[in-house]
């Protein structure tokens, strides 16, 4: 028997408890992980709550991501004991997730860990960590260089923010990260923003063009916010938009596009081609310091991450949340 949180639905109503469940009640996949960690990322916290329809199938064991060694596998790609990690791929939307001791995954959904990371490691990265690389990569290919000026990080203090700013630090970017809590300024500094702004200045219906300020940005706030964003690229830049903690709509104008030539970049971090996540986790190994990333992280126990999950969706986290599925 092993545990694992299970979320049911019932005469509509959805409700999440821990189960003690067996291999017989896993999922009919190749490979067998022993999970170490998951985490807690935005789109955890709307399962968990039941905030945003996230869950397409009941019962569903919810996690995103998953860090753990193989135990069994009906696959040639991998074998016992190797060290792998998991993000997205419908993970608790179709597929369960990492809430649990134990999973069966797809093999295709397998990256190897780099060496350079543990388990706990990987998970103190988990999606949000792997999406602000895939963020970096798309603002590198899109022609953002560090010394070109300026790169914006909206969402600054939450994971995708926070490591957004440790992996552009690291790479000799200039940062301006823009939060609601200027209180975690000195955080935000440590690393790696020189500047930091109140999101509130991000906020409100603007001027469609503002003053040319920022080359770049990684944006996780969406909405207004963006179109402020939007309005304050300068000519020719980019800006990599990821999530939506402000909102889905994009209430804005097309003369940034057509008069600054700047590029909105989309990026989505679940159906992403295994080539280009093995080069998102190949790059987190050389480009995220291990001591910033232990500063953003909070490790809570498998049971403790039903009480938080509200937190994360009223801004209250900051950094990642690992989860340690056997405490
Ligand atoms: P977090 O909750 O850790 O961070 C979100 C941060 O956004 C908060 O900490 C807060 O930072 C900021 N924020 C909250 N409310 C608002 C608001 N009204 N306006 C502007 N900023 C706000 O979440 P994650 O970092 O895990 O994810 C960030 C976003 O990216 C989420 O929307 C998530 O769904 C999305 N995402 C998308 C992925 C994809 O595949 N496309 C993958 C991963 C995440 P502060 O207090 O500093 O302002």
């Amino acid at each position: 028997m092993f545990k694992a949180i299970v979320a049911s639905e019932a005469d509509g109503k959805q409700s999440v408890e821990i189960k003690a469940l067996t291999d017989a009640d896993l999922p009919d996949h190749d490979v067998l992980v022993q999970v170490d960690y998951s985490t807690l990322n935005y789109k955890d916290g709307m399962a968990l709550t039941g905030a945003a329809p996230v869950i397409s199938r009941f019962p569903m064991v919810p996690g995103i991501d998953l860090a753990g060694t193989v135990l069994e596998s009906a696959n040639d790609a991998w074998k016992p004991g190797d060290k792998v990690v998991v993000n997205g791929w419908g993970l608790s939307e179709r597929h369960w997730g990492g809430y649990s001791q134990r999973q069966r995954v797809s093999p295709d959904w397998l990256v190897a860990l780099p060496d350079a990371f543990s388990t706990r490691q990987a998970m103190a990265i988990g999606t949000a960590g792997y999406t602000a690389m895939l963020c970096v990569l798309r603002l590198e290919k899109l022609g953002v260089v560090p010394d070109g000026g300026p790169v914006l990080v909206t969402g600054a203090s939450g994971g995708v923010g926070s490591i957004a700013i440790s992996l552009l630090s690291k790479l000799g970017y200039e940062i301006v990260a823009a939060t609601g809590r200027t209180r975690e300024a000195a955080y935000l500094k440590t690393l790696g923003a020189s500047e930091v702004i109140d999101r509130a200045t991000l906020a409100e219906k603007g001027p469609p063009m503002a003053k040319e300020q920022w080359q770049g940005a990684v944006d996780a706030a969406g909405s207004r916010t963006l179109v402020n964003v939007l309005a304050g690229i300068k000519y020719g830049g980019v800006v990599a938009a990821t999530g939506l903690a402000h909102g889905h709509d994009l209430p804005g104008s097309m003369f940034p596009f057509i008069l600054r030539n700047v590029t909105l970049s989309g990026v989505d971090s679940v159906m992403q081609p295994r080539a280009v996540r093995h080069e998102a986790w190949m790059r987190l190994a050389e480009d995220l310091d291990p001591s910033k990333l232990e500063s953003t992280v909070t490790e809570v126990a498998l049971a403790e991450v039903l009480n938080i999950a509200p937190d994360i969706l009223s801004g209250k986290v900051r950094g990642r949340t690992i989860v340690n599925v056997n405490a």
